[in-house]
């Protein structure tokens, strides 16, 4: 079975992706494999909120191409090789792709996959879509390359989208990097639980229900000096308001804007403009594919800690490739916690 990105709804301007967007067919593949070609089955694949940007004809960035209409979908993805024609690869290897189609079988180049050590994170496999892959090194480099954290610095961190699969490791990597306060903003109150009882936050924030400015005024009495954004928009309006001179925003996402025709990333209305520049607060663009020459070292940091017991990891799994598309609408509209997966087959 494959699945075809299609527009059964056209999304048009400012639209809201459904899972009617997408379509499953059966369809055959080769019989055989040529040389360099592995026959893989896949296993997890990921939904992300990228993926949202590649549903318009202008993704609004270099790096993304567009999907097109009635083409297999593709994106993070993890398999099992059950035929080889790589030199490097052989039956039973564990492999991932950032440009895995969204197929239960496929055949695909053995030049672009990364063969994968289930060891590194105690045989969970789609950790490698999640903490230990794309989503843990955009918390962590993300955090060392713009976050400006100093051990004994007394820093507070405030995260958005703090639940989310990025958010929930970005809060405890800023603790484990040093921060002395890490407050959480969330959608749900069994999220800001979450967060303080099993992710080790000081406090959490349920911005669909409580005053963001009024509660970020009382958990941060000191100002917030770093603000790992992932949502853009009022509440991080409210974040940036309360920022202290010489802060620094990780410009992670903006997912509150990625429904709406607006560049990347959205500027800051004129009043929070206003007050980043003569709060001197840096909110320079974070993109983690820029720092993939710290790839290696950083997914063994990662899963050093998660073998230590140090970063908690939460995913939120479905099964079926039948339900990606729903499992995609789901996740924008925060029905994860922590990564949301897709599980394929055993
Ligand atoms: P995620 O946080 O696991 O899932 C998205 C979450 O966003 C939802 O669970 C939802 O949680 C929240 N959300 C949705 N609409 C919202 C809105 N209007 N306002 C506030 N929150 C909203 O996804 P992720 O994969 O970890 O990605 C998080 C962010 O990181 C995204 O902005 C993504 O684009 C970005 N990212 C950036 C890079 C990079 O290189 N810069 C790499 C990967 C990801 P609630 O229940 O809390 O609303």
């Amino acid at each position: 079975f494959i699945y075809l990105f299609d527009f059964k709804t056209i999304l048009g301007k400012n639209g809201v992706p459904v899972a009617e967007n997408f379509r499953l067919e059966q369809s055959t593949i080769a019989d055989t494999i040529q040389v360099g070609q592995v026959l893989v089955r896949t296993l997890y694949l990921s939904v992300d909120p990228y993926m949202r940007c590649r549903m318009n004809e202008d993704t609004g960035s270099d790096y993304l191409l567009p999907w097109q209409l009635s083409e297999v979908a593709d994106g993070g993805g993890i398999g099992v090789v059950e035929e080889s024609k790589h030199d490097n690869l052989a039956k039973g290897d564990f492999v991932t792709s950032f440009n895995w189609p969204w197929q239960t079988v496929a055949i695909l180049d053995g030049r672009l996959l990364q063969k994968l050590v289930p060891e590194l994170v105690n045989g969970r496999l789609s950790y490698f879509l999640g903490a230990a892959g794309i989503t843990g090194l955009t918390a962590l480099l993300g955090i060392k390359e713009k976050g400006h954290v100093a051990v004994g610095a007394n820093q507070t961190m405030v995260v958005s989208g703090a639940a989310g699969a990025c958010g929930s490791l970005a809060g405890q990597i800023g603790r484990l990097e040093g921060c002395s306060r890490v407050v959480g903003i969330a959608g749900t109150d069994e999220k800001c639980s979450i967060l303080v009882q099993e992710m080790g936050f000081d406090a959490a924030i349920n911005y669909k229900k409580d005053d963001v400015s009024e509660r970020l005024r009382e958990l941060c009495p000191g100002g917030v000096d770093i603000y790992f954004d992932n949502v853009g928009g009022d509440i991080s309006d409210a974040v940036i308001s309360q920022m202290n001179h010489n802060s620094h925003i990780i410009l992670c996402g903006q997912i509150s804007q990625y429904n709406k025709d607006v560049p990347y990333p959205p500027p800051l209305p004129p009043d929070i403009e206003k007050i980043q520049k003569e709060r001197n607060i840096t909110r320079e663009r974070f993109l983690v594919l820029n720092y993939m020459d710290k790839q290696e070292a950083s997914v063994l940091q990662l899963c050093q800690w998660i073998q230590e017991g140090k970063l908690k990891v939460r995913e939120t799994i479905v099964e079926g490739l039948a339900s990606i598309g729903a499992a995609f609408q789901s996740m924008m509209n925060g029905g994860n916690i922590g990564k949301q997966i897709v599980s394929i087959s055993k």
